[in-house]
């Protein structure tokens, strides 16, 4: 069937359409089921539940939170019940959890799977949101939410010569699911982010021969990655309000605090200890070391040197290290990665590293890869290239609301939102960690339940005050993207230019830092007070008493 193939059966009427059957889809049908009473139908593309963790296959696939906070926390009793294997779990493992999630509280009989959604249109005739899919089917719905991801649109840079190669090629976000075995193949790898910096320790150990492809390089901490014994699995478990207490009032999300101190106040010795404790124990709890690193560039050079000089004693090769330790942005203005060998792999002698910044790509030729200075005969090709992120998987649908306005035009200058939840034109439609909420400057899944359990309490807000309707206003949203620009600035974190963060790793896309660099508790905080001035900045509308500007 083509994705233009015509309604198979009359349209199915339902309270709430979500996209996506990841962390934020599953529990967003939870709440509304449960708590509202609502018919809800979950749409997925993929066979299966689960977003990020059905899609990302690739070998070394793991997040970088610690298990015990990578989870939610909304369930005493999904939280006593489930262990976890390590420190951070690997892809499959997250998997079965979400699966897990999925048949404890009965959610599969209100997800179709293998559905994609086309398009989502907004009639003010009857106030629904009109649905359809590549299989033909029409929902209506009053609500229409959006779990659609901000890293679910896999972002293949578009080289010349691609369709001409004879090899075989895969992009990490795409994973095959039957796996892919490189044994005695020559493979490149293209791109040196998070995803990379996991995969490329796996995909050298089978490898006959690994080229990397680096653009720009990267700092990252190593992961020291280890099996839970059941001393910390019951520390986590019996401190499960503590933790949840942590991370829901940081700045971050993860279950540990930033230390209350300035990188500058402390002698070199002093911060250079500070940094190698930090180092040894490994993970993203590096940042949290100064309170300072991500605001002041002098304290942040501290951090960047530290790392550099680590990447300089681990790899052996001059040149090598001397290319993998010239960082171009401050430690941690990009997603700062965790590793497991990376910078060891590159002392591999079957490993070779390309600059793409002195001799750029220039095409894909039947056997490989071209740069301006070689051919490098290749087997396979692994596009570690990331995400077309946040606003991708939004703008891939034809979503239109008010007057056939589509969000493409409504973000033609970067993805205007309110607080990340609305966009002005688009009634009763909600993005769940849409741009301009902390989101992906998060640990996501304290993120997801925040604004799920934002919306189902506006959901029912508007429901016992006979609202019709519920929509950011244009100056609100505005005055926000302004507010998450400010915050940006306050930060280092747009001075790495090629981050995604910016859009800059998708051509054409409009450079504007999308996710609220402010801070969890504080968008928490501004998030209930809006609520509690009645939602102001939104616009909530009766059926028979015209619209109420907030
Ligand atoms: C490799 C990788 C590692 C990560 N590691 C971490 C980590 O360590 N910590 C952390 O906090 N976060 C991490 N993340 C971010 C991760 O995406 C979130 O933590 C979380 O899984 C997001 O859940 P979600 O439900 O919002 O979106 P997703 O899990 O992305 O699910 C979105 C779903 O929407 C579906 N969808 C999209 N468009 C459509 C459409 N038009 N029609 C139908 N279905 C659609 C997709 O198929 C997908 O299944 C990582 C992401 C990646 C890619």
């Amino acid at each position: 069937m083509n994705e233009s193939t015509p309604p198979l059966t009359s349209p199915i009427s339902v309270d709430a359409i979500v996209v996506g059957a990841g962390f934020s889809g599953l529990y967003q049908l939870l709440l509304l089921r449960e708590k509202l009473g609502l018919t809800v139908k979950v749409l997925d593309t993929a066979q299966g539940v689960g977003g990020t963790w059905y899609w990302n296959r690739y070998p070394g696939a793991r997040c970088d939170s610690e298990s015990h906070s990578y989870a939610y926390y909304f369930s005493k009793e999904l939280l006593a019940e489930w262990e976890w294997s390590e420190r951070y779990p690997q892809q499959p493992e997250i998997l079965r959890y979400l699966n897990h999630v999925a048949d404890r509280f009965d959610l599969r009989t209100d997800i179709t799977l293998g559905t994609k959604v086309l398009s989502a249109h907004y009639s003010e005739e009857n106030n629904l949101w009109h649905i359809t899919t590549n299989r033909g089917q029409i929902y209506t719905a009053t609500y229409f939410i959006t779990g659609v991801g901000c890293l679910s649109s896999a972002n293949i840079p578009s080289i010349e010569g691609l369709d001409s190669f004879s090899g075989q090629w895969f992009h990490t976000g795409e994973w095959p699911h039957e796996g892919v075995d490189f044994t005695g193949k020559k493979v490149g790898v293209i791109g040196t982010g998070s995803t990379g910096i996991q995969a490329i320790p796996m995909l050298a150990e089978q490898a006959k021969h690994l080229t990397v492809f680096q653009r720009t390089a990267n700092y990252s901490i190593p992961a020291r990655n280890k099996p839970l014994d059941d001393t910390f699995r019951r520390f986590a478990k019996e401190n499960a309000q503590y933790f949840r207490e942590v991370m829901t009032t940081n700045t971050n999300a993860h279950p540990f605090r930033i230390a209350d101190r300035l990188a500058l106040d402390c002698s070199d010795e002093e911060r250079n200890q500070i940094y190698e404790d930090a180092w040894l124990k490994g993970g993203l709890q590096f940042r949290a070391t100064f309170k300072d690193l991500l605001q002041n560039p002098q304290a942040n050079q501290t951090a960047a040197d530290f790392i550099r000089n680590k990447i300089r004693q681990t790899v052996i090769d001059p040149v090598k290290a001397e290319q993998l330790s010239n960082i171009d942005h401050p430690f941690a203005a990009k997603r700062p990665p965790i590793d497991s060998g990376y910078f060891e792999t590159f002392n591999a002698s079957h490993v070779d590293l390309v600059n793409l910044r002195e001799t750029p790509i220039e095409c894909i030729t039947p056997q490989g890869i071209k740069t301006s200075a070689a051919e490098f005969k290749l087997d396979m090709i692994v596009f570690a290239t990331g995400f077309d992120a946040m606003t991708g998987s939004l703008l891939k649908m034809d979503i239109r609301g008010r007057n056939g306005l589509t969000l493409e035009n409504a973000w033609h200058a970067g993805p205007l939102n309110y607080l990340g939840l609305q966009v002005p034109g688009f009634p009763n439609m909600f993005t769940i960690t849409g741009p301009g909420s902390p989101s992906v400057l998060c640990n996501m899944p304290p993120a997801i339940e925040h604004h799920v359990e934002w919306i189902t309490h506006c959901i029912a807000y508007l429901r016992q005050n006979q609202y019709n309707t519920i929509e950011a206003n244009q100056q609100a949203s505005e005055d926000w993207m302004a507010t998450v620009n400010a915050a940006a600035n306050e930060t280092l974190l747009p001075q790495a230019k090629h981050s995604w963060y910016l859009g800059a790793n998708v051509p054409g896309k409009p450079r504007v830092f999308m996710p609220y660099p402010g801070g969890f508790l504080r968008y928490r905080n501004i998030c209930e007070e809006i609520v509690s001035k009645g939602y102001a900045g939104f616009m909530l509308e009766h059926e028979s008493l015209g619209q109420t500007d907030k």
